[in-house]
C-alpha cells in the first residue's frame, strides 16, 4: 500500500482542529440543511490563486470551480462529458447563485501557452492545446493591439481578455441570459496580480479593470 503522504496528514490534523472542530456547529448545519452559496467564482487551478483565500470565505459561502486559465467553453450540447457547462447548470439553476465570478491571474501558465504557439506546440498534450484553443479569437485580438509590446504586456492583456471571452461564453448560454436579463444574476470579471495582491474587477462598460 502506498502510504498517503506525511505532510497532508499533518496538515489536514490542522485543519480538524484548529478549523473544524472550532466551527463544527456550522458545518453540521451545513450537512443538515445544504449548501446555498449566493457566489460562484470561476478561477484557475494555479495553486497560488484560491478564491477561498482571497476572498476569506467560510465553508458553504463560494461555489468554486477551477480549470486552467479560468475558461468557460461556450454552450453546446454535443460531445459527452460537460464538466463546466455542469457546474455553471447546478449552480445558477438549482443553488440559484445570485453572483458569478471569472477570476483570471497574473502569470497564468495556460495563457502564456495560448499566447506562445511554439511552446503549445512543444508542450502539447493531448488535452491542453485543444482547450486553450479557446482562446484563438482573444489572442489574434491581442497580437492586433499590442504590435511591439513586450512579452509579459501581451500576456497580461491576454489574461484580461480571456476573462472577458468567458463572459462572452457564460451569456451564450440561454437560461443564464435570461437571469441576468432578469436581474437574477450579476455576472463579474475579476483580475488577481500574485505579487501585489491586488484584486481589480473589471468595468464592462469601458472594459478597465479597476482595483478593488
Ligand atoms: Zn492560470
Amino acid at each position: 500500500m502506498t502510504p498517503f503522504p506525511e505532510h497532508l496528514t499533518d496538515r489536514y490534523r490542522r485543519f480538524k482542529y484548529r478549523h473544524f472542530i472550532p466551527h463544527v456547529e456550522q458545518y453540521e448545519a451545513l450537512a443538515a440543511y445544504g449548501q446555498a452559496p449566493e457566489v460562484m467564482v470561476v478561477s484557475c487551478c494555479d495553486s497560488r490563486v484560491d478564491p477561498e483565500t482571497i476572498f476569506s470565505a467560510m465553508p458553504g459561502e463560494l461555489f468554486v470551480m477551477r480549470n486552467v486559465a479560468n475558461l468557460i467553453p461556450p454552450y453546446e450540447t454535443g460531445g459527452t462529458y460537460h464538466g463546466v457547462s455542469a457546474a455553471i447548470e447546478f449552480a445558477v439553476l438549482t443553488l440559484r447563485v445570485k453572483h458569478l465570478v471569472v477570476m483570471g491571474h497574473s502569470g497564468c501558465g495556460g495563457v502564456k501557452a495560448a499566447l506562445d504557439e511554439e511552446a503549445t506546440r512543444e508542450t502539447e498534450g493531448q488535452f491542453i492545446t485543444k482547450w486553450m484553443a479557446m482562446l484563438d479569437g482573444a489572442r489574434l485580438k491581442v497580437l492586433a493591439s499590442h504590435q511591439g509590446a513586450s512579452r509579459k504586456d501581451m500576456a497580461t492583456a491576454l489574461e484580461w481578455e480571456g476573462i472577458k471571452t468567458s463572459l462572452q461564453n457564460l451569456r451564450s448560454f440561454p437560461f443564464l441570459s435570461a437571469l441576468e436579463s432578469k436581474g437574477r444574476i450579476a455576472l463579474h470579471g475579476a483580475y488577481f496580480d500574485i505579487a501585489t495582491g491586488q484584486l481589480s474587477a473589471l468595468n464592462e462598460t469601458t472594459g478597465e479593470f479597476y482595483p478593488l
